[in-house]
């Protein structure tokens, strides 16, 4: 059964990892290879001659050609950091092999660093996440609902309207044998034509069928090229209703997730992030041994986040 293939797969021990990554020269190799697999590439003239020097703790690259220097780190994520590439890579290990999720305090604490630095490692690394799932779009079969998260009750699906509430739209591909394949959640301002509209044009492909429960706005997918098949639940629960049964599995699995985990956290600023860093992780689930590594590819990948750029307002959680 495909949960089970989920649940049972062996993932990346701690033991296995620390091998392969415990020291900070392993690390440094490790980014290298991932950055210029072919070997050093000047990012400003394209050439492959350069030397190597050291500037204190980080490794730095000079171009030949055009004098550029280029330390490992610039133009990654990890730009700026003063933290050990071991800090960050153990960071990148616990938040992808964490299924159900893991708070800054308990990556703080295992880490070793204080919380502001676990603060800012977990959502660079969530931003990370959420860059990746933004490449996608949902196509084919697709389950949504609308969803709420925060206020009293944290997780799930929690009524309509309510006050303090971070609304949210989530879908699920599913394939030809009704298996999920991928799920989206984003946050959206308010469960309205307009915002469902252009959500549907952002995330959706084009001819896609979706299935809905009988909440009006979802009739703005139409507007996005899908067909819409609203479901009247007539007072049954969604649960026993066949056509959600994996979006309501999912959002079940968020509620868990958000629950054991971010219970402290302020949803409203950070809603995007979290749902990011749940889907991502979903996405991938039948990757549990090579997702540190998807992860850490994507953090080289992801141009340097600032500070202000997380930090859109002063949030202690
Ligand atoms: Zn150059």
């Amino acid at each position: 059964m495909a949960m089970n293939r989920i649940q049972f797969q062996p993932g990346l021990s701690m033991p296995e990892f620390l091998k392969e990554y415990g020291s900070e020269l392993q690390c440094e190799q490790s980014l290298e290879k991932v950055r210029w697999p072919d070997g050093f590439n000047c990012p400003r003239c394209g050439g492959s001659d350069h030397s190597v020097f050291r500037d204190g703790q980080r490794k730095v690259f000079q171009c030949t050609g055009c004098r550029h220097q280029a330390s490992l780190i610039a133009g990654t994520v990890f730009q700026g950091t003063k933290l050990p590439l071991t800090t960050w890579y153990l960071a990148i290990y616990l938040i992808s092999q964490a299924k159900t999720g893991l708070s800054t305090l308990a990556l703080g604490r295992q880490l070793g660093v204080s919380y502001p630095t676990a603060w800012l490692i977990h959502h660079k690394l969530m931003q990370v996440m959420a860059g990746r799932e933004d490449r996608y779009t949902l196509t084919g079969k697709i389950q949504v609902d609308d969803a709420y998260l925060g206020g009293e009750r944290t997780g799930g699906k929690v009524g309509r309207g309510s006050e303090n509430k971070v609304p949210f739209v989530a879908a699920v591909s599913l394939s030809e044998a009704n298996h999920p394949l991928w799920v989206r959640m984003t946050p959206i301002a308010g469960f309205t034509n307009e915002s469902l509209s252009a959500w549907a044009k952002t995330h959706l492909a084009p001819g896609s069928t979706v299935y809905s429960d009988g909440l009006a706005c979802f009739r703005a997918v139409t507007e996005a090229g899908c067909s819409h098949y609203p479901t009247v639940m007539a007072g049954r629960k969604p649960k026993v209703v066949p056509s959600f049964k994996w979006i309501n599995t999912v959002l079940g699995n968020l509620k868990t997730s958000i629950s054991g985990c971010y219970h402290a956290f302020g949803f409203e600023k950070y809603a995007a992030h979290y749902l990011a860093a749940f889907c991502y992780r979903f996405n991938r689930r039948f990757n549990l041994r090579t997702l540190h590594q998807r992860l850490l590819v994507a953090a080289a990948s992801t141009t340097p986040q600032p500070l202000r750029m997380i930090r859109l307002a002063d949030v202690h959680c």
